[in-house]
């Protein structure tokens, strides 16, 4: 039925190197990292995209982000990071689960482009 790749992360059928797990959230290490520190956190339940997210399933999401600041403590990323989610082809999201990338360990420019 689910030919979604993270989804098959979240099943053990893709290999990935974890960054943190449990009930509901999985962190994982992009295998195309665009910083020294890039994690991927996804929800564990297939969501296609944050716009996607409603009322029933946005328990997830808040706990996504308790993940994201335990990570960066535990990873030193004291002066900054950066989380960025794509939605949708014109952002360039090419997987269609949702996910956040933790990014650090360099600096960012703002505006992205
Ligand atoms: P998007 O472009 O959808 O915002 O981000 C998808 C991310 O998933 C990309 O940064 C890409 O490098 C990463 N990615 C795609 N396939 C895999 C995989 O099989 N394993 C891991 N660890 N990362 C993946
Ligand atoms: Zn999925």
């Amino acid at each position: 039925m689910n030919d979604c790749i993270f989804c098959k992360i979240i099943a053990g059928e893709i290999p990935s190197k974890k960054a943190y797990e449990d009930d509901t959230v999985l962190a994982f290490y992009d295998l195309s990292p665009q910083a020294p520190v890039h994690i991927l956190v996804i929800p564990k339940a297939h969501i296609t995209s944050a716009a996607d997210i409603t009322g029933d399933n946005s328990a997830v999401v808040a706990h996504i982000f308790e993940v994201i600041a335990s990570l960066t403590k535990q990873l030193g990323l004291n002066d900054g990071f950066r989380v960025v989610t794509n939605i949708g082809d014109s952002a360039g999201q090419s997987v269609k689960h949702l996910h956040y990338h933790l990014l650090g360990g360099r600096d960012f420019t703002w505006p992205p482009g």
